[in-house]
């Protein structure tokens, strides 16, 4: 089926279009630059920024897809989770183009949608999988064991999402925001075992209580400290090494616990999404540790990691053709949908 997808949960607007598996167009319109100054994304700047990028995204999805609206099978939409005033903007436009347009609408999780990415790819991962996704928003692990019917949650941040961690992190070393991209260049200058930060919920006792979950804001108290130390004593402090130990950590604790839910589960397979995917270290990392527990590791492409339209249309494309029905009209943005509500 040739179907649009609509994603505006965080701050991409992203319009893509697939046709069945196959990727047609992927436009991504960020309002990341106007969060600059605040350090962080701003909801209603969020909400905002979707309201202009749309049309104009639209109108370039069409244009590099080369189809028409009226030629639409049907329209998938991000209903959650996400941020309320940027998801309603797009559940908004996405009924409006349903109704006008007569076509059938589906109201997927955002979650299951960077998963769906994957059905893009040439040759898509087998079912089960564990996917492990993380972004500024959110540091969740999965068990996939059916795209459009089941998935599991297996642990999440009780904290800090992994990426805010590293934009935290960066704030406090003076570097600018988004704060992954510029830890991860200082950190390829530095020695990542000059100090050695703590690993929130992967010591032992842990692993028992806690074992999928994640925690960072730990991590960030300690660089923070550390720093101040620094600081205090009229010392310089050696940014790279601080950055790569940081990074180093996150890395570490990131593939302790997608590695222990792939062995625990007997699950050969781990699909990596989100923007900190786009994180030198943890590529690595995660290649290192999937190669000699003989795991298949899958990184997408990072237009497919980061938020995107596709991922929402071919994720709405595999529900289609598994024979589900479209929503029902009355679906709203639902900013804390579960994991385990794949279409809403
Ligand atoms: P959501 O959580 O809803 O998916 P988001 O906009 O926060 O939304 P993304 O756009 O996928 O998520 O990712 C942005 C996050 O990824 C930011 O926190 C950013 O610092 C982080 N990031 C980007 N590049 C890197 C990198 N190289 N290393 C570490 N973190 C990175
Ligand atoms: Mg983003
Ligand atoms: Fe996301």
């Amino acid at each position: 089926p040739l179907v649009l997808g609509i994603e505006t949960s965080c701050d991409e607007t992203g319009i893509g279009i697939v046709r069945g598996t196959e990727l047609l167009a992927n436009v991504i319109s960020s309002s990341m630059d106007e969060h600059a100054r605040y350090g962080g994304v701003v909801p209603e700047v969020a909400a905002r920024a979707h309201l202009e990028a749309l049309v104009p995204a639209l109108e370039a999805a069409l244009a590099e897809a080369n189809v028409t609206l009226e030629e639409l099978d049907a329209i998938a939409v991000t209903s959650g989770p996400g941020l309320s005033g940027a998801l309603m903007v797009g559940v908004g436009a996405a009924k409006a183009l349903a109704v006008s347009l007569d076509k059938p609408l589906y109201a997927v999780n955002h979650l299951v949608g960077h998963v769906g990415a994957d059905a893009l790819d040439a040759d898509p991962l087998d079912y089960p999988t564990i996917a492990l996704l993380v972004s500024g928003g959110h540091t969740s692990l999965l068990l996939v064991r059916d795209l459009v019917s089941d998935v599991e949650l297996l642990g999440e941040t009780i904290d800090d999402a992994a990426g805010e961690a590293f934009d935290k992190v960066a704030r406090l070393l003076g570097l600018p925001y988004p704060g992954g991209p510029q830890i991860d260049r200082v950190a390829e200058g530095g020695n990542p075992k000059a100090i050695r930060f703590p690993r929130g919920l992967s010591h032992a006792k842990d692993m028992d209580e806690h074992r999928y979950d994640f925690s960072f804001s730990g991590l960030k108290t300690a660089v923070a400290r550390w720093v101040e130390q620094k600081r205090d004593a009229n010392e310089e402090v050696p940014m790279a090494d601080v950055a790569a130990s940081f990074r180093e950590s996150v890395a570490d604790i990131l593939l302790t616990k997608a590695l222990a839910a792939c062995a625990d589960y007997g699950v050969p397979r781990l699909l990596l999404g989100g923007g900190v995917v786009a994180n030198a270290r943890v590529r690595q990392l995660a290649t290192q540790r999937c190669d000699e527990a003989g795991i298949e590791l899958r990184i997408p492409p990072l237009s497919l990691c980061t938020d995107n339209g596709a991922m929402i249309a071919a994720l709405g494309a595999q529900l289609i053709s598994a024979g589900h029905a479209p929503s029902a009209p009355g679906f709203g943005a639902d900013s804390t949908l579960p994991v385990t509500s794949i279409q809403a």
